[in-house]
């Protein structure tokens, strides 16, 4: 097996920033897969999974963690191969109650069909998934419920949103902000001290050069941790620029009623701002243009 190979058992399906990547499990007993991606891409998801099953069952569903782009797929993965859902344990108040709030949803300008889960996943728990056991981890930070999964014996890691190649998922400012940022710090250096061969990220390709990626994110908590302020700006970019693709765009003039209608951006700016949502759609667009992470385009904004 070279540095990067996979176990024979494990077919990685990356996708993208909108949909989280499907980590599909084909064993001698049971397939299993990991994460169903966003709502208003699921046609594909379920072309691609159909794809490398090949006509065999899905056995069941796992999630890393309850954010749309993981579990909006969810519902129709289920309805459409007849699999029972598995969700890590401290997600599960927020989805028996489809708390728009804790998962992400209304109050940040997102949406996921409402699903119904089946059984529980704790840190500490064996997955066995593709005939292999896979060790459940705990993984707090971006989503204080996420958990990862690990192969000991490859040194392969599910890592979900804890870990990018580039970078790792947002941790929310506001009360318990640095509690999260110091959890996603420890989720790193555990992650360190795994020694991964190989991470399977949320999101991008499949990477070995853990290290690097570990450093680079705690420098970010670092900074982050240094200003609440610059924190929210963060998560507003990365929420908005989630938007845009959620919706295929959205209109210049719609940006203002847009941002007074999500209460995250209303709460971010009273908290930190104080700029009213004409002003906040400035401060964005001017950040997220200048970056080149939203295009203008004919009276259109759309991720760059
Ligand atoms: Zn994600």
């Amino acid at each position: 097996m070279s540095a990067a190979a996979l176990p024979e058992s494990i077919r990685v399906i990356v996708r993208d920033w909108l949909n989280a990547n499907h980590v599909l499990f084909v064993g001698r007993d049971e397939n299993v897969l990991v994460d169903a991606g966003h709502m208003t891409h699921v046609d594909e998801t379920l072309r691609l999974v159909r794809e490398q099953l090949a006509g065999r069952p899905l056995h069941r569903l796992v999630n890393t963690h309850c954010h749309s782009d993981h579990m909006g797929g969810n519902a129709a993965v289920a309805r459409t191969f007849g699999c029972p859902v598995w969700i890590p344990e401290d997600e599960a108040p927020l989805v028996r109650a489809w708390d728009g709030r804790g998962l992400w949803l209304d109050y940040a300008g997102q949406q996921a069909e409402r699903f119904e889960f089946d059984a529980v996943i704790r840190p500490g728990d064996t997955l066995r998934m593709g005939d292999a056991d896979w060790v459940v981890l705990a993984a707090p930070g971006h989503d204080m419920g996420a958990l990862m999964f690990w192969h000991e014996a490859t040194r392969v890691l599910i890592s979900g949103d804890a870990l990018w190649e580039t970078g790792f998922g947002i941790v929310l400012p506001g009360p318990g902000w640095r509690e999260r940022l110091q959890a996603a710090r420890e989720t790193l250096h555990a992650i360190r001290a795994l020694d991964p061969r190989l991470v399977i990220p949320g999101h991008g390709k499949p990477f070995a050069t853990v290290d690097a990626a570990i450093e680079r994110c705690l420098s970010r908590v670092a900074a982050f941790e240094a200003d609440e302020t610059k924190l929210a700006r963060h998560v507003m970019k990365v929420m908005f620029v989630f938007t845009l693709l959620e919706r295929g765009g959205m209109g210049e003039d719609a940006l203002v009623a847009f941002l007074g209608s999500v209460p995250l951006y209303a709460e971010y700016d009273a908290a930190w701002f104080g700029l009213g949502a004409a002003g906040l759609a400035d401060l964005l667009l001017g950040d997220l243009v200048r970056s080149g992470a939203v295009v203008r385009d004919g009276g259109r904004l759309r991720a760059g």
